[in-house]
């Protein structure tokens, strides 16, 4: 019979583990300092719980962490893994060095339903979610690991599609039992789903970011299918009547199409949209992805749009692009391994 894992359970859940197992209610608390605090592989190494406790806990339950199965480093030192999770799926994570901070980006289910005509991610279909030991396990698991400094939702999946486990892995990662992180030091990136985007906003302090993409309706349909059901006017208005404090902060993302997206007449509309939102854009050059016509602009029409946005009062920045080299674009590396492995 496989074991529960313990890694990626909240306190609360950890307390509920200690009832079931008849084991004293402090140790819940020791348990999560050995999960979030200490480095450690088994429950055998939980040396301030007696052996006795230490048997029983083992007989059901393993801490759960899983190696990445492959990586990839570009020349810019921007790194790929490749994690198999759900069995036989595989999901990316991509750990981005830069200066004085390192950024883990990860992802939140294997595959994804919002079918964004532009993403690698999109074109695999839903595969399933990922529990918090899963999303978790991608920072813990990373060998960069203590040298993190911040965490994005911006690999594969949406990951307000899977609220529960990622408030979860919000929760451990920002309470003073857990990794004790600042939520400033978060962001969980969205293509806006009404549902579910008050929750986050009401029950985590994380950093949000919307992708954007078109400010028209259209446009936005034709390249995220999701406008149809849940439209950005719907999630400005939420965005717009939540109280943020000065710590939090929204950004739009929004991915830059040759002649597509990038005309003046975009610049007005967003300017027209995102009046009497304190924000920030941040333009991210489109990686190709193979099947799709999409062209990257050029660099100058980047800036030159760029320039124009903060011209009309929007912070805006540029995404560098990194890690061009190793299948950058998100998605692209669990394709191939899919792929792979459906070859007899
Ligand atoms: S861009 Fe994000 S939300 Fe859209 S299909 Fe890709 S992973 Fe899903």
């Amino acid at each position: 019979m496989q074991k529960e894992k313990l890694y990626g359970k909240t306190l609360n859940e950890l307390i509920a583990v200690t009832k079931r197992v008849r084991l004293p209610g402090f140790a819940a608390k020791q348990i999560a300092d050995w999960l979030y605090k200490k480095e450690i592989f088994s429950v055998d190494e939980m040396t301030n719980l007696s052996k006795k406790m230490r048997e029983v806990l083992s007989t059901d339950y393993e801490i759960g962490l899983s190696a990445p199965i492959k990586s990839a480093e570009s020349t810019d030192g921007t790194k790929k893994y490749l994690y198999k999770v759900l069995d036989d799926k595989y999901i990316e994570t991509a750990y981005i060095p830069d200066d004085d901070r390192s950024t883990i980006c990860v992802s939140t289910q294997a595959g994804c339903k919002m079918g964004c005509l532009f993403c690698m991610t999109g074109k695999q279909g839903f595969q399933g979610n990922l529990s918090s030991n899963e999303i978790l396990n991608q920072f813990r698991s990373l060998p960069e690991f203590n040298k993190m400094t911040n965490m994005v939702f911006m690999g594969m999946g949406e990951p307000l599609d899977n609220i529960e486990e990622v408030l979860k892995s919000l929760e451990i990662l920002a309470s003073e039992w857990g990794y004790g992180w600042s939520p400033t030091r978060i962001t969980v990136s969205t293509v806006g789903l009404k549902k579910t985007i008050k929750e986050f906003l009401e029950k985590s302090r994380c950093h949000l970011a919307v992708s954007l993409h078109s400010p028209f309706d259209e446009e936005r349909r034709m390249l995220m299918p999701i406008q149809r059901t849940n439209s950005v006017k719907e999630i400005l208005d939420i965005i717009r009547d939540f109280d943020f404090n000065n710590q939090r902060r929204v950004s739009f993302e929004y991915i830059l199409f040759k002649g597509l997206n990038d005309t003046p007449k975009h610049i007005k509309e967003l300017a027209r949209i995102l009046d009497g939102i304190k924000c920030r854009i941040n333009l991210i050059k489109f990686h190709p992805i193979p099947g799709s016509e999409f062209q990257s602009p050029d660099n100058q029409a980047i800036i030159n749009f760029k320039e124009a946005l903060n011209a009309k009062g929007i912070l805006t920045t540029i995404r560098a692009s990194r890690g061009e080299d190793i299948q950058a674009a998100c998605g692209l590396l669990s394709t191939l391994e899919q792929n792979k492995s459906k070859q007899p």
